[in-house]
């Protein structure tokens, strides 16, 4: 049997600035040796980032990268839709990542796509088999999910809509990721769910974006964290430990490979990847 080695994508996020773009551009060339397969870039809620997204996605194709830019649904016309996936394909894009999205407060319509499976199928109806579409999974489930079933119907109908390969949240609970598989496995569910590694550095910013997404800092780990105080070397010292165990074990429990939530920073994915065997 031939061992297939292990996929690594990394995320990024549209800067704000020409001075963000810069940094960006840096962080790029020096994540761009560790070989990653591709890379991805965000979409702000309700297509707040639309122009920067395109920009960055620019950015890293004139590097030579394989980038795919997140595309969120809700909140959009289909018409801007199609539009924004054929401007993709004239710029030489041949990924995207499929998501619902969240709508911003204050805006009301939902528009016309309202979850990330409808946009999957419009996608395959609009432009075939051109794009190699990702969509998001959740291990710990999705913070509106009725129930951890309905989740899970929800994520098998985003495969049947034709998803390629998933990206999970992120998450330190390496059971959640492998239960969530078994549940796959059952259901028939073939395509590859690559787990979404957050490298801790910061307690505060990772509580903060818990909250919102759903992801669970287990107890012990938020207390150790915790205990550093404002000691933030040792803490980032500590958290990259934790997180190249995590990615490690994933890995040597067959997770198909491993996408970095990188928050356009070079040192903590960097670090992991070196630290992994
Ligand atoms: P969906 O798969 O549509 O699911 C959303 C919720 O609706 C779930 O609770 C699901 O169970 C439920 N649901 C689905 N179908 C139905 C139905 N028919 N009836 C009732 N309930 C249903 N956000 C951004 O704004 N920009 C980004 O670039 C971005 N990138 C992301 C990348 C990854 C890898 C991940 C994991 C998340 C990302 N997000 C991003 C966050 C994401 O947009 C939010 O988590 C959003 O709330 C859900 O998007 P989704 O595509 O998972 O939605």
């Amino acid at each position: 049997m031939t061992e297939r080695s292990p996929q690594f994508s990394f995320e990024f996020f549209p800067p704000k600035s020409a001075e963000g773009m810069e940094k960006l551009k840096t962080t790029r060339d020096e994540l761009m040796r560790l070989n990653p397969k591709y890379v991805s870039v965000t979409f702000g809620a309700g297509g707040s980032t639309q122009q920067g997204t395109i920009e960055t996605i620019q950015e890293m194709l004139n590097a030579g990268l394989d980038a795919a830019p997140h595309l969120s649904c809700i909140g959009s016309t289909e018409e801007n839709i199609r539009e924004l996936l054929n401007q993709y394909i004239g710029m030489g894009v041949k990924r995207i990542v499929a998501l619902r999205g969240d709508m911003p407060s204050g805006m009301g319509d939902t528009g016309e796509l309202h979850y990330a499976n409808e946009l999957v199928e419009f996608i395959r109806r609009e432009t075939g088999e051109h794009f190699h579409i990702e969509v998001a999974a959740y291990p710990e489930f999705h913070p509106q999910a009725p129930s951890a079933t309905a989740d899970l119907d929800n994520f098998a109908r985003k495969v049947k809509a034709g998803a390629n390969a998933a990206i999970t949240q992120y998450f330190y609970n390496i059971d959640a990721y492998l239960r969530f598989i078994e549940e796959c496995n059952k259901r028939n569910i073939e395509i590859p769910v690559f787990p979404g590694i957050m490298p801790i550095t910061n307690l505060k910013n990772l509580a903060r974006f818990s909250d919102m997404c759903g992801a669970e800092i287990p107890r012990w780990l938020r207390l150790r964290l915790e205990a550093y105080g404002d000691d933030m070397e040792s803490l980032k010292a500590f958290g990259l430990e934790v997180t190249t165990e995590l990615s490690q074990r994933l890995l040597d429990a067959g997770a198909p490979g491993i996408h970095f939530y990188t928050m356009n920073q070079v040192g903590p994915t960097q670090t992991v990847m070196n630290n992994l065997r």
